[in-house]
C-alpha cells in the first residue's frame, strides 16, 4: 500500500509516467552527478503540435488514449536510466542523464520526433501528430532544474514558431526573440480594433492564354511603429495565442466583400483565394463562419477558393473530410497550398474533395536548372492531370521557369514574373487591362501567338 501511495504521488496517472515532482528530484541528482564527474546532461521539452484542436474535435477520451500512445512511443527512444515525465496536458519532459556531446541530445530528439510522427489508429480514428522539441544542456544553459527546464521550454517555443515538427537547442538570443514576440503579441490584440490589417491581391494566370484565373488575398499589417509587416512575422504568433480565428474572419470577410464589389462592377477576376490557417480550420465554428460571411457579402460560393496546407488537411482525417465535403457541396473550391512541403501520404488527394494543388515555390525556384527537382515538378503536374486537379505553380519569377512549366503543361502560375501582390485598386487595373491584352513580358512567343 505504501509503495502504491508513493507511486501515485510521484506519477502522472494518465500516462503512468513520472510527474514534475519526481522529475525535479531526478534532475537535482543528475546535476549533482554530472558536476562531480564533469559530464553533461540534457533536458528535452516536448510539446505536441495543435493537440488541443484534436482534443476539442474528437473528444477528451480519445485525446487521453492518444496521449498514452504518445508516451509509449517516447519511452523506448531513451535509455532506462533516463527519465520521461509528463508535464500535464500535452507536454513531456525528458531528462537524458548521461550524454557525451550535446549532439547526442539532438539525435535522440529526432528519434522521438519521428516516433511521434507515425500515424495513430485510436477507436477507428486515423490521427496524425507532430511534436516540437526544445533542448537545453547542462552546464551550458543552467545549473539547476528550474533554469534547464525554462531554457528547454523557450527553445521548444522557438521550434514551434519555426514551423513545428522540429527540435531546437536553446540559445541566448532566444530570450530577446521571446521578448520581441511578446511585444508583437500585445500589439496584435489591438490591431483588429484599430483597423491596421489590409489585404493585397496577387493574380493567378493561365499559362497558355495569359488570362487571369483568380486572385489570392494576402494579409499585411500596417503596424503603427514597425511599418508594414508581412504575414510570416505575425501569423504564427496569432495562431499561438488564438487571435488567428478573429483575424481569419476579418480576412475572409474583407476578401469576399472585395470580390463581390468587383463582380458588381463587372471586373472578372475568376476566383478569390483566401488562406486558412490550420488553427482556424479546426475551429468548430469554421464552416458556420464561412456560410455567414458568404451570406453577409452576397458572394456566390463558386467564386471562393480556400487554401489549406497539407498539415492542416491531414490533422484530423475524419473531421476534415466532413468540413471539406460540406464546403465543397456548397460549391466552394479547395486548394492545397505549399504542396510538396508537408505530408507524404498522398491518398488524401483522392479521399478529400480537392480542386487545386499549389506547387510550393521552393520547387519552382529550382527549375529548370536542378534535374531532380525538375523531375519532381513534372511528376506533380502529371499527377495533378491524372487526378483532375488544377495545378498552380507558385513563385514563378522568370521566363525560364515559365517555359519549363508550359512545356510540361502546367495549367496555371502565380509569382513576381506576372505580378507582385497589389493594392486592390492596382489589382483591379491589372485585371481590366489583362482582359484585353497579353500583359506579361513580350518574350513569350507561344503565349503571344495564342492571343
Ligand atoms: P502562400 O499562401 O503560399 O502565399 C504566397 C507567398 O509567396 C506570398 O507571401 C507571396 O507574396 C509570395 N510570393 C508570390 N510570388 C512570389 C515569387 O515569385 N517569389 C517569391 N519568393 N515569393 C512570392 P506573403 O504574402 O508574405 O505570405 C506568406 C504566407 O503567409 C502565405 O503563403 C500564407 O501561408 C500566409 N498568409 C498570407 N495571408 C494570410 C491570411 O490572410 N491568413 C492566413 N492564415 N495566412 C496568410
Ligand atoms: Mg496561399
Ligand atoms: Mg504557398
Amino acid at each position: 500500500m505504501a509503495q502504491r501511495m508513493t507511486h501515485l504521488a510521484e506519477h502522472d496517472i494518465l500516462a503512468s509516467l513520472p510527474n514534475r515532482g519526481l522529475l525535479d528530484d531526478r534532475l537535482e541528482q543528475g546535476i549533482a552527478l554530472a558536476q562531480r564527474f564533469s559530464r553533461k546532461l540534457a533536458v528535452l521539452f516536448i510539446d505536441l503540435d495543435h493537440f488541443k484542436d484534436i482534443n476539442d474535435s474528437i473528444g477528451h477520451l480519445i485525446g487521453d488514449q492518444l496521449l498514452r500512445a504518445v508516451a509509449l512511443r517516447i519511452t523506448p527512444c531513451v535509455r532506462s536510466s533516463d527519465t520521461v515525465s509528463r508535464q500535464g496536458s500535452d507536454e513531456f519532459i525528458v531528462l537524458l542523464s548521461e550524454i557525451s556531446h550535446a549532439e547526442d541530445a539532438a539525435l535522440i530528439a529526432d528519434k522521438i520526433r519521428l516516433a511521434v510522427l507515425e500515424p495513430y489508429t485510436i477507436a477507428s480514428h486515423l490521427l496524425h501528430l507532430t511534436a516540437s522539441i526544445g533542448i537545453s544542456v547542462y552546464p551550458e544553459d543552467g545549473a539547476d532544474p528550474e533554469s534547464l527546464i525554462q531554457c528547454a521550454d523557450t527553445a521548444m517555443h522557438y521550434a514551434k514558431e519555426n514551423g513545428r515538427n522540429r527540435s531546437h537547442f536553446f540559445t541566448d538570443e532566444m530570450n530577446c526573440h521571446t521578448a520581441e514576440r511578446q511585444l508583437i503579441r500585445g500589439d496584435l490584440r489591438d490591431a483588429l480594433d484599430r483597423g491596421e490589417f489590409a489585404l493585397e491581391y496577387q493574380p493567378k494566370v493561365n499559362l497558355v492564354s495569359g488570362a487571369i484565373t483568380g486572385v489570392e488575398a494576402l494579409i499585411r499589417w500596417r503596424h503603427p511603429s514597425r511599418g508594414v509587416l508581412p504575414p510570416l512575422e505575425f501569423i504564427q504568433i496569432a495562431e499561438d495565442c488564438g487571435l488567428i480565428v478573429q483575424i481569419g474572419q476579418w480576412v475572409l470577410r474583407a476578401a469576399c466583400l472585395q470580390a463581390q464589389t468587383w463582380r458588381a462592377i463587372g471586373i472578372r477576376f475568376g476566383t478569390m483565394a483566401v488562406n486558412i490557417s490550420a488553427v482556424e480550420f479546426s475551429n468548430v465554428r469554421f464552416f458556420e463562419n464561412v456560410c455567414e460571411i458568404l451570406e453577409y457579402t452576397g458572394l456566390e460560393p463558386r467564386y471562393l477558393e480556400l487554401e489549406l496546407t497539407e498539415t492542416a488537411v491531414m490533422r484530423n482525417f475524419d473531421a476534415t473530410r466532413n468540413v471539406l465535403q460540406s464546403l465543397s457541396a456548397m460549391g466552394i473550391r479547395i486548394a492545397v497550398d505549399d504542396f510538396g512541403t508537408g505530408y507524404s501520404n498522398l491518398s488524401y488527394l483522392k479521399r478529400f474533395p480537392i480542386n487545386t494543388l499549389k506547387l510550393d515555390k521552393s520547387f519552382v525556384h529550382d527549375v529548370p536548372g536542378n534535374a531532380d527537382i525538375a523531375t519532381i515538378v513534372r511528376s506533380v503536374i502529371h499527377m495533378g492531370q491524372s487526378l483532375h486537379l488544377q495545378v498552380v505553380a507558385e513563385g514563378v519569377e522568370n521566363v525560364e521557369q515559365l517555359k519549363f512549366l508550359r512545356a510540361y503543361n502546367c495549367a496555371e502560375g502565380q509569382g513576381y514574373y506576372f505580378s507582385k501582390p497589389l493594392h486592390p485598386s492596382a489589382c483591379q487595373a491589372l485585371i481590366s487591362v489583362a482582359e484585353r491584352h497579353w500583359v506579361w513580358q513580350s518574350s513569350s512567343p507561344a503565349v503571344r501567338a495564342d492571343k
